[in-house]
């Protein structure tokens, strides 16, 4: 399908007709007016945008559920259960909302409020904490606290319930996979890489075998499936068929923020002398190289989860030792003399601007006095680093705009930027947001939008007309 009447982005603006042929442009000509093909009728055309970290399935998942954070009361909370239901589609599952907060509510939740809006269908609220469930009578039934007096269950039946909540049968997972895949698609999204936690493989092959194509997904493999890997012979960067791709081994050397276990230099404030006050590192060297060893040999390039400057500067040091490239996941906190080691060992600093604005509250207070080096993607820029910019969804939305955002503003909303000497460049952001250009020879993924998206002051939520994928409409077909 000839794609007309577009302006290539970042260009003085003059109309062109783009050819693809095999999912490949081939020719990018003045337009001729000429009346076939698809008119764009003057809009931008970018390179179709990625997601470098995903966790495909829990996003999925997520995004099936409702989120009752900004209720006020046990009252509201249900009466936005009944607002929902009226929509949404009898899935033969449990209704499941999330991110209640019942510690100031002037009242408390009670198994009828729920009764009331969920009628049949089993309803189960989970809290912000995750350490709290609050179920109908439909759901106190299913999981086995049929007639429990206020429906509310804490700790550990919460968490047997909340664990059920996540185990859903594979076709049901698929369609709302599909369903995510399609919402993606319609933010601009060509590729993902996906990191779920899981044998992806055979996941993926299944999805796109039942006709979810709307994504290209490249998949994370596991230290626990390292072995099943090899004996397949799969290799990072092997075609499994013509969206599926293999993706690298994915390693967890520490821990988080949030929970002070990403592993660093310093000790955490409030933690000092006590056992694991520098954080946690759950893949020592001696560990850790074996694996990437291993990995590196039979093909699979590693990528290792690494969020403390510490954590960061062993993983480094690993990729130095056995002398290849790959990519460190997060890189959150990094000492100074480690940022031009990302260039010149070949490593790929796989990102997540939005966890900066997530979290600096956090950061400043857990890394207090070092955050000049906390998501310093702009240091990690300037000292010849390539980006690989992602959302980490379910953690941040899956939405490549939103993470461009993040990285170009350091704000969201009214605050002031945090650090806003570490803001990168719109085109700096885009570009690790994407993996092609719009020329002839390059695989024709591109986003259609009616502005320039390099014109625009925010491009949070910015419209996506258009996207299309190796030349063929994944969004906006009429
Ligand atoms: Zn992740």
């Amino acid at each position: 399908m000839l794609l007309r009447n577009l302006r290539i982005s970042g260009s003085d603006g003059a109309l062109v007709d783009i050819l693809p042929v095999n999912g490949v442009i081939a020719s990018i000509a003045p337009a001729t007016g000429r009346p076939a093909g698809r008119d764009f009728e003057g809009r931008w055309v970018s390179p179709g945008l990625w997601d470098n970290h995903v966790h495909f399935s829990q996003w999925a998942l997520m995004q099936q559920r409702l989120d009752v954070s900004t209720a006020g009361s046990a009252r509201e909370a249900a009466a936005m259960v009944a607002r929902a239901l009226e929509t949404a589609p009898a899935e033969g599952t449990p209704f499941v909302g999330y991110g209640f907060r019942d510690a100031l509510w002037p009242d408390v939740p009670d198994v009828r409020l729920l009764d009331e809006a969920g009628g049949e269908r089993p309803v189960a609220l989970v809290s912000g904490d995750i350490h709290a469930v609050w179920l109908n009578s439909a759901a106190l039934s299913l999981f086995g606290h049929a007639g429990h007096p206020t429906g509310l269950l804490v700790e550990e039946p919460a968490f047997a319930v909340t664990k059920r909540l996540g185990t859903v049968a594979d076709d049901v997972l698929d369609r709302w996979a599909a369903q995510a895949a399609q919402a993606a698609a319609a933010r601009g999204v060509v590729g993902i890489v996906d990191l779920e936690m899981d044998w992806n493989l055979d996941t993926w092959s299944r999805r796109i075998a039942a006709g979810n194509r709307s994504l290209r997904v490249e998949f994370g493999i596991y230290a626990q499936h390292l072995e099943r890997a090899i004996a397949l012979g799969l290799r990072t960067g092997d075609r499994v068929n013509d969206l599926l791709t293999v993706g690298p081994l994915k390693l967890i050397s520490d821990g988080s923020l949030n929970t002070r276990t990403a592993y660093c230099f310093d000790e955490y404030p409030g933690r000092e002398g006590q056992e694991n006050s520098r954080g946690l590192l759950t893949l020592p060297p001696e560990q850790l190289l074996p694996l990437m060893r291993r990995g590196a040999e039979a093909g699979i390039l590693p990528t290792v989860h690494a969020i403390g400057d510490h954590a960061n500067a062993l993983a480094l040091d690993a990729f130095a030792e056995i002398g290849i490239g790959g990519r460190i996941e997060h890189a959150q906190l990094l000492a100074e003399r480690d940022l031009a080691r990302f260039a010149e060992l070949g490593v790929v600093a796989s990102v997540q601007p939005d966890h900066a604005l997530d979290d600096r509250d956090v950061a400043d207070r857990l890394w207090a006095g070092r955050t000049d080096r906390a998501f310093a993607i702009r240091s990690l820029l300037d000292a010849g680093a390539t980006l690989a910019m992602g959302s980490d969804a379910p953690v941040s939305p899956l939405d490549p705009w939103t993470t461009v955002a993040a990285a170009v503003t350091r704000n969201r909303g009214v605050r002031e930027p945090w650090h806003p000497e570490q803001r990168i460049g719109l085109a700096d952001a885009l570009a690790a947001s994407t993996r092609s250009t719009v020329a002839v020879g390059q695989v024709a993924d591109l986003v259609v939008t009616d502005v320039d998206p390099l014109g625009v002051d925010d491009v949070r939520g910015l419209p996506v007309a258009a996207t299309l994928l190796a030349g063929g409409l994944t969004h906006g077909a009429e």
